[in-house]
């Protein structure tokens, strides 16, 4: 039977109050562990990780509509989320050595039991408070930068990052979206606002600038910045590179900045390991599990991934780390595979979490 390690990280929820009208929101400050479960990047910075989502710093109260800033002045406290869990299984089970369990039905009896208790709890609480959720519309961010809630160039330059953003999200999202002549004329002027903004000699916000005036078809400009970033660093080699093709094209739209270097484990039908490296995760499991891969898996499908570092740009050091997991036992493998997955407990918590925000979404409609 195999021994998993279910104990679960507690998250510190931090507890803002609207300065308009008094009602608390409420949001986590950390996240479970370094979860970089398929991430895709994008040409504008945007990281969109499939469990994990980004935290606001920003945010308008739900009851008055206010848009307020997630500082300390507005912080009334903190508490600790999930506290049931460790007490929980503990007395549930009479065991001292509560954080290892053996994986049993009564573990996933437990489990149920939790999250029954959680959301009961959970919904208690909700009667008097808002989950802190990013501001969803374009509209939100110019009505933010309209209203001046800004108070230095710093958070200024954040809400035009963002707005820029979720117009692209509209490309991203819905492919091949066009916006309203009046759209791309705010999305122009938001990109030149936010060009000034930004700062050269910073290598981050100059390749901005540069993606910028591609995004407002200024491929002249675009290139000329590009030409400027010169770094020894194959991340920023890869990266201009990519923009420099899209200029050619003619192309403004944010792009997804593929190319990542994956190292990753696979495991066959017969329950051995295969260690690879790859630019494309899903199409190289895909390749795999067509026969099309390594002569080793050929004939040991099905594969499944279950374990992966992503190396952004840095193809060599991904096929140095390659190497070194191939030098690994079967039984070091296990343990890294063990340790760096999300745990089921973290995917129970993901599940749980997902409950309780559509349970929340449907009392609140
Ligand atoms: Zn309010």
């Amino acid at each position: 039977m195999r021994r998993v390690l279910y104990k679960m990280d507690t998250d510190l929820e931090l507890i803002y109050r609207c300065p308009s009208c008094g009602r608390n929101v409420v949001t986590i400050n950390s996240s479970y562990g370094c979860i970089v479960w398929g991430t895709r990047t994008f040409s504008d910075g945007t990281r969109i990780a499939q469990n994990r989502s980004e935290y606001p710093k920003i945010v308008k109260c739900k009851v008055c509509k206010t848009i307020y800033w997630l500082d300390d002045k507005n912080k009334i406290g903190e508490r600790y989320c999930w506290s049931p869990s460790d007490e929980f299984y503990a007395k549930l089970f009479d065991r001292p050595d509560f954080a290892e369990f053996v994986e049993t039905d009564e573990c996933q009896k437990a489990h149920e039991l939790m999250m029954e208790e959680e959301i009961k709890y959970q919904k208690a609480r909700w009667v008097s408070e808002d989950r802190a959720r990013l501001l969803s519309t374009t509209n939100d961010y110019q009505e933010a930068i309209d209203s001046m809630v800004y108070r230095n160039d710093e958070e200024h330059k954040f809400l035009r990052i963002w707005l820029w953003r979720a117009f692209n999200d509209n490309v991203r999202e819905s492919k091949g979206a066009v916006l309203s002549e009046n759209d791309q004329k705010i999305y122009n002027s938001n990109c030149r606002k936010l060009i000034e903004l930004l700062d050269k000699n910073d290598i981050q916000e100059n390749f901005m600038i540069a993606e910028l005036y591609r995004n407002i078809e200024n491929y002249d400009e675009c290139r000329k910045i590009l030409k400027t970033i010169e770094s020894k660093d194959e991340v920023w080699v890869e990266r201009v590179k990519i923009l420099e093709a899209e200029c050619s094209k003619q192309n403004p739209k944010v792009v997804e900045m593929k190319l990542l270097n994956y190292v990753y484990v696979v495991r066959c039908a017969d329950g051995t390991l295969y260690t690879g490296w790859t630019n494309d995760l899903d199409q190289r499991i895909k390749t795999h599990n067509e026969g099309k891969g390594a002569k080793y898996t050929r004939s040991r499908l099905p594969v499944t991934l279950v374990y992966q570092e992503p190396y952004d740009y840095k193809k060599r050091l991904a096929l140095k780390r390659e190497i070194e997991i191939k030098k690994l036992t079967k039984a070091q493998k296990e343990k890294l595979i063990d340790l760096s997955t999300p745990t089921k407990m973290a995917l129970a918590n993901l599940q749980l979490l997902k409950r309780i925000h559509n349970d929340r979404d449907e009392e609140t409609v």
